[in-house]
């Protein structure tokens, strides 16, 4: 037999059903689904997405046998519904709708009144007595068919205002004027007869080809420009943006019109059946009465709202259809529940009311924002319409985002207007006075100001400035900038690479066109999406942990996952915060950053320029203290929840980039002359700082620093020890390549441990492991994981050197790479499971090799990322470390893994699991 290629539905039966998206599209597919579960739906076709892939290997022509299959269809939908297409005494009208599998917004406009023409409008006439009705069927029929079919699917690209679309809305705007009216509803029959012509002009004029007035030629014109929409610029553009593949093409459905704009008992509406913004369980909507469907988003008129819960401030005086047509409402209520019931799901739906007959044209999975997402999923697994798995999987890990920052308030930012757009490398709202140096934001601060810091890009000489900014703006850098990195880590507003921004620090203003923005102007960032607005906008607060739904549905990820989540911290309040939001332990704390402080960062360079081991050795042990205080801090906070703790890392020559001033200043200092200091930064001066003299290479050519280090954080661990504080330190070598690197830092390390439990007389709880971020590292991971407690992979580095991209330059040619798809996303970003992620998975296995029991965790912005934290899940990593304020969206992440690929093994005790193991071979063999 031949493939179908159309499927048929009508009120009670449909060919097709809801699990058939792939080959009726998403808006077919539920059209058949509510067919078969009674919901009034007017008769209609789908034609198969099938059939567009066909059309398109196929030189853009359609099979005879189509034609065959569509006049059989149309059949049944006369009969149903006891009209003719074409004909002159009852015609039938039909729309035509595109639906591919997923819904593409925007992509296709739809078709509706197909098959009016000199012939059926004297009958369509006579059967409604509605003149006024037809003509205006009429004018919009030709207005959408000239615009969609004739114009934009037959590709002719007219420039900006000479469409055929803008002419004729001009050409109604000119007359509305002309007649004084306000309302297109205010348009006489005559008018509108008129206004047809008019329209029937200007497609003759602008497309040199009359408007078709033949009811098949529509049908056939309609269902080609569905098709040819698919590879429309506007539908290509979408599917990159949405990584939605070519070859899926769009479904199209050819379904009888029914009208909201036959007079005052018609009308058309949207509804949500809960609220989209809130998750509230009420239904939300808005209608309009004598309308048809596009009005309601067109916004030509404003929408009435649905009911009294829909009403707000500005639409409180309208009419709603609770009030207006209480008889029509209860029966949509009703759809409500039933199709909420049947969907297990909150659902976006589309209807028409024809002479107080209501009609369904559409249903799909409404869109959320995260809030509302994570109340619906609680709310509908303690209705019992899905199960606690279900409401885990219905949040999007990044959805989350959203309850975990301040932002600015939506309706606010609707009216204000927009300076500049960025990269959101922060998010959340921001709202503050430009300041255009680190030291004006802390002097401002300290005076109590709210300031934004905006620069070109920041270093961490800016690091006391950015963390008193309520936000930070930079013109240059990318989504792993330094900017960035900072701000995420503190949770905090960021948008960098806003190029649209020239900024002047010595004239402290920064222009963008031909706005200004002096020192001390109010502006607003939503660093969710990267907006800079000029003005002062009302924030509102985020409370996670007041919101209920979010701390039911967080116990119920931590139940579900298998995987701990710990967080990345340099200081004690950073700690807080992640434990506050979940965090089970620190994965990553960078010793340096304690460094920039300008109290020590003295002493740091003291050591640095120090010319030999001695006063290397003293100006160190200045360090001591201030280590062992942050440590102390930090070890505290955590109270036994295990703190790893990486040893000094970057290059050298960062802590001494200093201008003339600086150095002077330096030389006074501690005393080493101008000339000296100059000569020893010019002797630090590298090449390839990331490449160079870092990570343990630093230790192990000045011991001293790796003795100071483990002295601070064992003399910390000692002190609390002795206080009854638990403390569970996990002291790490970072930049280990070669097992003899990790031999040689691990020796000073226990050695010291030895000294600190013999000075204190306690026996201390610590671990000694490494970072694996050398591409060697993973290779030798079974020869490191004889020595080396712990792993932990730096991905950050380890995509950096794997692909051989320098984190700091790929500014330069990442853009070029996206835009050319030869990567598919920033491996900074997310993962690169393929590549750098076998290094992981086969450092992981490797190091179990001869360390069973190898504790493994990521560090870095990866673990963070969804994406990436699957994949952790998948390859057996005990934990990820991520921000604070990513920490919630990787339990949720880790959750959702667990649940998609449960490990079994590590589930239950191992004991237990071998048994299990055996007896299951046992059975096996048995079989056999
Ligand atoms: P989109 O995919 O952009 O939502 P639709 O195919 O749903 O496009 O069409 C847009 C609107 O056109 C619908 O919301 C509905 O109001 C109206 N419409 C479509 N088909 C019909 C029909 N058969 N009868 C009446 N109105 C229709
Ligand atoms: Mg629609
Ligand atoms: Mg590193």
């Amino acid at each position: 037999m031949a493939k179908k290629n159309v499927y048929y539905f009508a009120a009670g039966k449909a060919d097709g059903k809801a699990e058939m998206k792939n080959l009726l599209g998403g808006k077919g597919a539920n059209l058949a689904e509510m067919c078969n579960i009674g919901i009034p739906v007017p008769a209609g076709f789908t034609i198969t997405t099938e059939m567009c892939t066909e059309y398109y290997r196929n030189n853009k022509k359609l099979p005879q046998s189509l034609t065959k299959e569509v006049n059989a269809a149309m059949a049944k939908v006369e009969k149903a519904m006891g009209k003719k297409f074409g004909g002159a005494k009852n015609p039938l009208l039909i729309s035509v709708r595109s639906g591919a599998r997923k819904s593409m917004p925007g992509m296709m406009d739809t078709v509706l009144n197909v098959g009016l023409t000199s012939k059926t409008i004297p009958g369509l006439i006579a059967i409604t007595d509605n003149e006024r009705f037809v003509y205006d069927a009429y004018r919009r029929l030709i207005m959408m068919y000239a615009d969609v079919v004739m114009e934009k699917a037959a590709g002719l690209e007219l420039p900006e205002g000479e469409g055929v679309r803008i002419q004729m809305e001009e050409a109604m705007e000119k007359m509305k004027k002309e007649k004084g009216y306000e309302f297109d509803t205010e348009l006489t029959a005559e008018d509108l007869k008129k206004l047809a012509n008019e329209f029937k002009a200007i497609v003759k004029k602008v497309i040199g080809q009359p408007f078709p007035d033949d009811a098949q030629k529509q049908l056939w014109g309609g269902i080609k420009a569905v098709f040819q929409s698919w590879n429309g610029k506007r539908a290509i553009e979408y599917r990159r943006i949405e990584k939605i593949p070519a070859d899926w093409g769009t479904a199209v459905n050819v379904q009888t019109m029914v009208f909201g704009n036959t007079g005052d008992d018609s009308a058309t509406g949207v509804a949500f059946t809960r609220d989209p913004a809130t998750g509230d369980n009420k239904f939300y909507g808005e209608w309009l009465v004598n309308a048809q469907g596009e009005d309601v988003v067109a916004g030509t008129r404003t929408p009435s709202p649905l009911n009294k819960d829909t009403k707000s401030e500005h639409s409180r005086h309208l009419l709603s259809l609770e009030e207006q047509n209480p008889k029509i409402y209860k029966q949509l209520e009703k759809i409500r529940n039933k199709l909420e019931k049947h969907y297990k799901d909150m659902l976006d739906i589309e209807f028409t009311i024809e002479n107080n007959t209501l009609w369904m044209l559409q249903c799909r999975v409404g869109k959320r924002t995260g809030t509302a997402a994570v109340r619906m999923a609680v709310d509908m697994a303690t209705e019992r319409l899905i199960n606690r798995t279900t409401a885990i999987m219905r949040v999007a890990p990044v959805q989350l985002d959203e309850l975990l920052h301040p932002m600015l308030d939506p309706a606010a930012e609707r009216d204000a207007e927009v300076v500049a757009k960025g990269l959101p490398a922060g998010p959340g709202g921001g709202v503050g006075q430009a300041v255009f140096t680190a030291d004006d934001a802390a002097a401002w601060a300290q005076k109590g100001k709210k300031v934004i810091l905006i620069r070109n890009e920041t270093s961490p000489e800016d690091v006391h400035g950015m963390h008193v900014s309520e936000a930070i703006l930079t013109a240059k850098g990318g989504m792993t900038s330094h900017a960035a990195l900072v701000a995420r880590g503190w949770g905090k507003c960021c948008i960098v690479g806003c190029g649209s921004l020239q900024i002047s620090a010595r004239d402290k203003k920064a222009t963008a066109g031909d706005i200004t923005i002096n020192e001390g102007d109010w502006i607003s960032m939503n660093g969710t999406l990267g907006v800079v607005y000029l003005s002062s906008l009302p924030v509102v607060p985020a409370a996670p942990e007041r919101n209920k739904w979010y701390k039911t549905l967080m116990t119920w990820v931590d139940a579900a996952r298998q995987m701990k989540v710990r967080t990345n911290a340099d200081s004690p309040p950073d700690a807080a915060q992640a434990i506050a939001f979940g965090a089970e332990g620190i994965g990553l704390t960078r010793t340096e950053h304690m460094f920039f402080d300008p109290k020590r960062i003295v002493h740091m360079r003291e050591m640095i320029l120090a010319e030999n081991e001695e006063t290397r050795r003293k100006a160190v042990m200045k360090l001591l203290p201030f280590q062992k205080e942050d440590f102390t801090g930090i070890l505290k906070t955590m109270a036994g929840k295990p703190v790893t703790i990486r040893l000094l890392d970057p290059p050298l020559h960062e802590f001494v980039t200093l201008d003339d001033e600086q150095v002077k200043e330096l030389s006074e200092q501690i005393n080493v002359s101008v000339a000296h200091i100059k000569a020893r930064i010019a002797q630090l001066h590298e090449l390839n700082p990331m490449l160079g003299h870092r990570g343990c290479r630093l230790g192990i050519a000045y011991p001293e620093i790796t003795e100071m280090q483990a002295r601070a954080i064992l003399e910390a661990a000692a002190e609390l020890t002795k206080k009854k504080v638990k403390v569970m330190p996990e002291i790490m070598i970072p930049l280990v390549g070669h097992p003899n690197e990790f031999i040689n830092q691990e020796a000073v390390i226990r050695r010291v441990a030895g000294e600190v439990q013999k000075k204190y007389k306690v026996r201390l709880n610590y671990m000694v492991g490494t970072m694996i971020e050398i591409p060697r590292a993973a290779l030798v991971a079974d020869r490191i994981a004889e020595h080396a407690e712990f792993f932990s992979f730096g991905t950050n580095d380890l995509t950096q050197m794997g692909f051989g991209f320098s984190r700091d330059d790929i500014g330069g040619f990442l853009p070029a790479y996206l835009a050319k798809k030869i990567l598919p996303e920033d491996p900074f970003q997310s993962l690169d499971q393929e590549g750098i992620g076998q290094l992981v998975q086969f450092g992981v296995e490797r190091g179990r090799s001869t360390r069973p029991a190898l504790k493994c965790g990521i560090c870095g912005e990866h673990g963070g990322d969804p994406e990436s934290v699957r994949f952790c899940h998948r390859v057996g990593l005990d934990y990820v470390s991520c921000s604070p304020f990513r920490v919630p969206i990787a339990r949720m992440a880790a959750a959702q893994a667990a649940i998609e690929w449960p490990r079994k093994a590590a589930a239950k005790p191992k004991a237990k699991a071998k048994a299990k193991a055996k007896a299951k071979a046992k059975a096996k063999a048995k079989r056999k």
